[in-house]
């Protein structure tokens, strides 16, 4: 990951929705997108030149133009018409963007579009998420990694986001190995990165 001093940038064609520049890098602000959030506090795991990547939850294309400077190809699924006309266009400006209009939930609907990934990268603040990581881990080689960003309020607002994480935590067990987990405050409240590797083999 590039830094210029402390601060995280990437290195593609700016103006995609008013990111401030430094010495000709897109700086990416950890207070705006998680993942930045989870790099700024030195979790994560590098995004190289080669990569593939699946992200779920892919909104207007925020954080996925920022992983697409970094690497080859990424496969952007959301399923909210408004976003989706955003990320678009951001998908016009970058070569290597895949923009899926699709509902995680069900990946057999983006499957015929799709390759092995490295990376599984999934932000979708639903009460299922660990559900709708489980359905994707089909696309992802073994050996590859997933980043859960769990928001626990959305799982149950009533409950603890320990006792969240920690039921989460134990469901992605069951196929992954969890290798980090931090916890993204100050940044963004109630909100863990899990980052998982997969073991086995393809599905
Ligand atoms: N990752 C984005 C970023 O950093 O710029 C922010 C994602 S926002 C918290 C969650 C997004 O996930 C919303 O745009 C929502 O429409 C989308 N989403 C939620 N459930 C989904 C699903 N089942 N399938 C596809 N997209 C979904």
């Amino acid at each position: 990951m590039i830094r210029l001093g402390n601060v995280l940038v990437s290195p593609g064609e700016g103006g995609v929705y008013g990111e401030r520049t430094l010495d000709g890098y897109r700086v990416w602000d950890p207070y705006r997108s998680k993942l930045a959030a989870l790099y700024t506090l030195g979790g994560g795991l590098d995004l190289t030149p080669g990569m593939r990547v699946l992200y779920l939850g892919a909104a207007n294309g925020t954080t996925v133009s920022h992983v697409a400077d970094y690497v080859e190809t990424v496969y952007a699924v959301e399923f909210a018409p408004r976003p989706m006309q955003d990320l678009l266009e951001v998908a016009r400006r970058r070569k290597n963007i895949v923009p899926i209009m699709a509902d995680a939930n069900r990946p057999e609907e983006y499957a015929p579009f799709m390759e092995a990934v490295d990376l599984v990268y999934q932000d979708v603040a639903q009460p299922n998420q660990v559900e709708i990581a489980e359905q994707n881990l089909a696309f992802l080689k073994p050996g590859g990694h997933l980043i859960l960003m769990l928001k626990t309020r959305s799982v149950d607002v009533r409950r603890d986001p320990e006792e969240v994480f920690a039921e989460a935590r134990a469901g992605l067990e069951q196929h992954l190995d969890v290798v980090d987990v931090r916890w993204l405050e100050p940044y963004h409240h109630d909100h863990a990165a899990i980052v998982c590797v997969r073991r086995g083999s393809l599905y």
